[in-house]
């Protein structure tokens, strides 16, 4: 009898096990392009998804080459998340070379994308009102392939999209009041093109909208006249960006070199930037300390 108690105990014990195993198991498995999509991704989806970024913190989209480890995680998949608009092109390759069959959620689907002529430019995520048509779009995703769980993630959707609505507000009131003399900076590579055109700032960069083209001598000539003959109050750092080019800006511009401003990529888990919201408001303080002076 007691060591059939004991027997019953032990199959218990393993019993519960599994289904802490099982309960793990059924958290919806994402993998996503990029750093920023996997925090979107986790806002929405909660305990309800793992997420696996291919290109993590601190690291650039724009010359990732494709990883044995990377190829061999969409097998294990649920769903795919690219970010589209031409950032994250090799994910298309990937998912045609894994054969991947499952849903794949385009996250910028349904944003308007600012253009010069025929070419779009991918740094959506840099105006916040962007970022909400990717909750959306995760959100859908998510609530497709967990119909259960419908209003757990329609909840968690509707709280980010406040948060990045009052997120708006904030650039707005403190980018607003910059006087028009104040309103030109210097990056690396063009990244900030949403956000001077949602708040009204001008931004110069050597590199174009990807790291991959090198400036030429003659574009860095040019801006480091600008700098001289215009009102440029700042030249910032990015994250995933090499710092020789803005730093020799800076200095032969005679400009002081502000600090650092996050593009295409998270901060590492810690940081104040490590989430979407964590980013914009250091680059929001960044940009109004040295645009004010
Ligand atoms: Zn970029």
């Amino acid at each position: 009898m007691r060591r059939g108690l004991v027997v019953l105990a032990l199959v218990l014990a393993q019993w519960s096990a599994g289904t802490v195993h099982a309960a793990e198991a059924r958290a919806v498995q994402v993998l996503v392009s990029f750093s920023i999509l996997a925090d979107v991704t986790r806002e929405v989806g909660g305990d309800l998804v793992a997420v696996r970024a291919i290109v993590g913190p601190d690291r650039d989209a724009h010359v990732y080459q494709s990883r044995p480890s990377d190829l061999a995680a969409f097998s294990r998949m649920d769903l795919v998340v690219t970010h589209g608009l031409g950032f994250d092109p090799w994910m298309g390759r990937m998912i045609e070379v894994t054969q991947f069959a499952g849903p794949v959620v385009v996250a910028s689907a349904g944003v308007v994308p600012l253009r010069v002529g025929n070419a779009v430019d991918p740094h959506a995520w840099q105006d916040p009102r962007n970022v909400m048509m990717y909750a959306r779009n995760i959100a859908a995703a998510l609530i497709a392939l967990r119909p259960d769980a419908t209003q757990a993630i329609h909840a968690r959707s509707e709280r980010y999209i406040a948060t990045l609505s009052a997120l708006h507000a904030q650039f707005e009131s403190t980018l607003g009041s910059l006087p028009a003399e104040h309103r030109r900076f210097v990056t690396s590579h063009d990244a900030f093109g949403y956000l001077a055109h949602a708040y009204g700032l001008e931004v110069i960069a050597p590199q174009g909208w990807s790291t991959q083209s090198q400036a030429s001598a003659r574009t860095v000539a040019i801006i480091i006249d600008q700098l001289r003959t215009h009102q440029v109050r700042a030249v910032f750092l990015e994250n995933m960006v090499d710092r020789r080019l803005v730093d020799r800006i800076a200095r032969e511009g005679g400009v002081v070199m502000g600090s650092r401003l996050y593009s295409d990529a998270l901060a590492a888990s810690g940081s104040p930037a490590d989430t979407y919201v964590g980013m914009m408001r250091h680059n929001l303080a960044q940009l109004g300390e040295a645009l004010s002076k």
